[in-house]
């Protein structure tokens, strides 16, 4: 097939009546908006969009790109910074109208489809007082979040959103279904808790959930100019709290919006949003000395709704914007390291540009380096570096100051970085990522994928003798 509208009169011909959902090409009204991604750095004009209904669609669409050699990339939530939902000139297996949740109160796990997004999983969740470890926006896909590993407010206390997967159903690269639990192909569930898309599409996902409903959160902001007094004690403080304590560390600009006073809008600050699942009566106690901390500009911590912490940043950071990401899996914060984070916040590009560190200690440590994919369990954060905007023009200006902050933190870094915090980086990023892992994963890769088709992903390339 030469060109791209071919490939999509040939799915409708040979897809036709055995497909379900829609097929969608470059012709179709709805192709533009089909084809969009969360980042809007990223612009790929996919020959085909098959968005799937059943397990019977995905495995069609895997069937028909591999029949006519086409590149295949899987899209979930669409949130991927590479963009690792969508490819140019391949096919698009779209799984968003793949939204089935079924929570069991009394089991305490959920069912969800594989194109859910954690807004709609935190909702369900939320009317049995229950929730699965997640992200912090509500819009990011089930489907990447978890394959990568899954870092949130409820992560020191009940560990990674894949610590949570109980089974997931699966269709392969060769078309054929797949059950993965420690039952069931252990290997398989082995590999798809933290090794990403590489091993098959996954169509459902069965989770654990816990007894989370109201929560204490919200953010404590501090001038600037204290980012390093706030560093160090934020690097003694948080690991020696107890597990139902999060709070990540951020450095940012406040949005002008109701949730901030007025007076602090678009000032730079540096601050750590918090997530308190612990008993009420003891959070005075544990938050004294956060306020006593230097001159806290704010200190919003209150009572809300889990799905209202987890939707807290879903309206300043909305689809459609321009994002460059570098990221890094962080040990210890040393002196050094705090004095670069300090300059990069003075230097910090535009209002949605922001440096997070997210905590990975508690519960994460409980599983060992070698249980799943997700390899830097001995680490205490995993840093994003996030240049944000809505203006392209402003595209070289977010990355250049991505790029060289991460270059200025990277050397007091572990090595590897969380995969779902990446660019598309290439091969020696996604190998420091797995560290001794990797090996193991190519394997499974081998096994499960052998000739690569499912290769649009923090790729792990096929290798027997591995
Ligand atoms: C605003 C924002 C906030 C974020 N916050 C967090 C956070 O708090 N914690 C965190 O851990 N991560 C966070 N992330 C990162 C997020 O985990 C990744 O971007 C992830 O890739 C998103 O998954 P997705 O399904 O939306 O992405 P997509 O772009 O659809 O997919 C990403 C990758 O996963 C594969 N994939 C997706 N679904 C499936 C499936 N069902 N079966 C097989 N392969 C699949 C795709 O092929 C692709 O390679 C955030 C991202 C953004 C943009």
């Amino acid at each position: 097939m030469s060109t791209t509208t071919n490939v999509a009169q040939a799915a409708q011909a040979e897809l036709g009546a055995k497909f379900a959902g829609e097929l969608i090409g470059p012709e179709d009204p709805s192709y533009e908006q089909a084809r969009a991604v969360y980042n809007a750095m990223i612009d790929r004009r996919p020959a085909l969009i098959a968005r799937c209904t059943s397990t019977a669609d995905v495995a069609e669409t895997i069937s028909f790109a591999r029949r006519h050699d086409l590149l295949l990339a899987v899209r979930g939530g669409g949130h991927n910074g590479g963009g690792l939902g969508v490819c140019d000139d391949g096919v698009v297996l779209d799984l968003s109208l793949m939204q089935a949740i079924e929570v069991d109160p009394s089991a305490r796990t959920v069912r969800v489809g594989g194109g859910c997004t954690w807004a709609q999983v935190d909702a369900a969740t939320h009317e049995h007082g229950l929730a699965t470890p997640s992200g912090i926006v509500g819009s990011t896909g089930v489907g990447g979040l978890t394959l990568g590993g899954g870092i949130g407010y409820l992560s020191r206390k009940h560990g990674l959103t894949i610590d949570n997967l109980i089974e997931a159903d699966v269709v392969l690269a060769d078309g054929t279904q797949a059950r993965a639990s420690a039952e069931e192909n252990p290997e398989l569930f082995w590999a798809l808790r933290g090794g990403g898309g590489n091993f098959g599409v996954v169509t459902s996902f069965n989770f654990r959930a816990h007894p989370v409903s109201t929560v204490l959160a919200g953010p404590t902001l501090w001038p600037l100019e204290q980012t390093a007094e706030v560093m160090r004690f934020y690097r003694e403080f948080l690991p020696a709290a107890p597990r139902e304590l999060n709070g990540f560390f951020a450095t940012m600009t406040v949005p002008p919006g109701d949730l901030f006073p007025a007076e602090l809008h678009l000032r730079k600050v540096c601050g750590v949003v918090w997530c308190y699942t612990g008993p009420q009566e003891a959070a005075a106690e544990l938050f004294a000395p956060v306020q006593a901390l230097g001159t806290p500009l704010l200190h919003g911590v209150g009572p809300m709704p889990f799905p209202a912490l987890q939707s807290l940043f879903d309206g300043l950071y909305v689809p459609g914007l321009q994002w460059y990401w570098r990221a890094d899996f962080v040990r210890e914060l040393p002196d050094a390291a705090i004095e670069q984070h300090t300059a990069f916040g003075e230097k910090l590009p535009t209002m949605h540009s922001t440096m997070h560190l997210y905590p990975i200690d508690g519960a994460v440590h409980d599983v060992g380096a070698a249980d799943t994919p997700f390899s830097y369990r001995d680490c205490n954060w995993a840093e994003v570096i996030v240049g944000v905007d809505p203006d392209p023009a402003n595209a070289g200006v977010i990355r250049d100051w991505t790029v060289d902050y991460w270059d200025a933190t990277h050397p007091y870094s572990a090595g590897g970085a969380y995969v779902n915090m990446m660019m598309d980086e290439g091969q020696e990023r996604v190998r420091a990522s797995y560290r001794d892992n990797y090996d193991r994963l190519a394997t499974a890769k081998a096994t499960y994928d052998p000739a690569n088709a499912l290769r649009v992903n923090q790729n792990i390339e096929p290798s027997m003798g591995a």
